[in-house]
């Protein structure tokens, strides 16, 4: 149990980019799910939502700001400029958890069934630290998206990284989860694949997959395929050993060709030999320039840990009514 007697103070933290179609009804949804948590005595009436405005250029954070005057329960927190969805997540939790016990992270979008949050928090009450949504149908993404998805979780897990199957980035997380979460200092940040590294008692909370709301996905094709390829960087050093192993192949199969071409040699059929020189002229090239643009692109990774550039930049906070005193910063 993580609480002796006070109910505990929730935060649902929505990272919001260019949202303003949706969140109307989001902070609807959000509230209505928040009172029936208060109603049912398993959160404090000092739970909030916290939006998390990511540099929008809409007038999402005009919004967040109306809507606070008059939702005791609305917070928000409006970053210098677009962080990126988990960046922005983060940045979230950790304001987050200065006033809350437990935090859930959900998309503006409504995709994710708000509901499930009950279920969530009544996980956390029978002592969970972390409580994972899994979607459980995705019938309303497109037949593409679901097998993209699908080979990235089984490529992952092939690759040692253990994430949880079919779960994005709608969880639960209590205070001390949130406190170990930000020791991870990664700059390539994959919270999907971080946090199950925390450890502590975790479970899962299944629930439907829906349509966006309103407005339109802020992942396309591109930033889905190279937010895939910074997971398995992040996550895994498996690909540098590939090129390792593919190059011990080679050279075994070189070692083969020598022989041939010696005997031919000796056998006096020298040949003029011109369709595997070019052959393994491209064929070694090219495995070397996959091979550095894979070791590009780790070392690139370094990089960017190295400098430890801040994730976020903050410009203003501002708390909801209802967070408890002493927290307002
Ligand atoms: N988002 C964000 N910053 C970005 C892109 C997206 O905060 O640079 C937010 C977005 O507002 C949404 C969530 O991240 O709440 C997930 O984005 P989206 O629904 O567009 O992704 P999809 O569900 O299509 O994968
Ligand atoms: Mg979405």
């Amino acid at each position: 149990m993580h609480t002796q007697g006070a109910l505990p103070v929730l935060g649902i933290v929505v990272p919001c980019y260019n949202e303003e179609e949706v969140l109307p009804e989001t902070i609807v949804r959000l509230t209505r799910v928040l009172d029936r948590l208060v109603g049912e005595r398993l959160a404090s009436p000092g739970s909030f939502m916290l939006f998390v405005d990511d540099g929008s250029r809409d007038k999402t954070w005009e919004l967040i700001e109306s809507f606070r005057h008059s939702n005791p329960r609305v917070a928000g927190l409006k970053l210098a400029r677009n962080a990126g969805h988990q960046s922005a997540l983060l940045a979230g939790l950790n304001r987050a958890r200065l006033t809350a016990d437990c935090a859930v992270s959900i998309d503006a979008d409504l995709q994710d069934d708000p509901d499930a949050i009950l279920e969530f928090m009544a996980k956390y009450h029978e002592g969970y630290d972390i409580v994972y949504g899994i979607r459980q149908s995705r019938t309303t993404d497109t037949a593409f998206k679901r097998g993209t998805a699908q080979s990235f979780y089984k490529l992952m897990s092939k690759l040692g990284a253990k994430i949880e199957y079919n779960h994005a980035d709608y969880r639960l997380m209590s205070r001390r989860a949130l406190e170990q979460l930000d020791r991870f200092k990664e700059v390539n940040l994959f919270l999907r694949g971080i946090v199950p590294m925390i450890g502590f008692k975790s479970t899962r909370v299944y629930y439907d997959r829906h349509e966006r709301f309103a407005g339109e996905s802020k992942y396309p094709l591109k930033k889905m395929l190279s937010f895939a390829w910074d997971g398995i960087t992040a996550l895994s050093v498996t690909p540098i050993r590939f090129v390792t192993l593919a190059g011990f192949l080679l050279f075994v199969v070189s070692l083969v060709a020598a022989l041939y071409a010696i005997v031919q040699k000796l056998a006096g059929n020298t040949v003029s030999g011109w369709t595997s020189l070019m052959l393994s002229i491209w064929f070694v090239g090219g495995i070397q320039l996959i091979s550095l643009g894979l070791i590009g692109e780790y070392i690139g990774k370094i990089y960017k840990e190295v400098k430890r550039r801040p994730l976020y930049i903050v410009e203003t906070d501002l708390a909801a009514q209802s967070e408890a005193p002493g927290g307002t910063k």
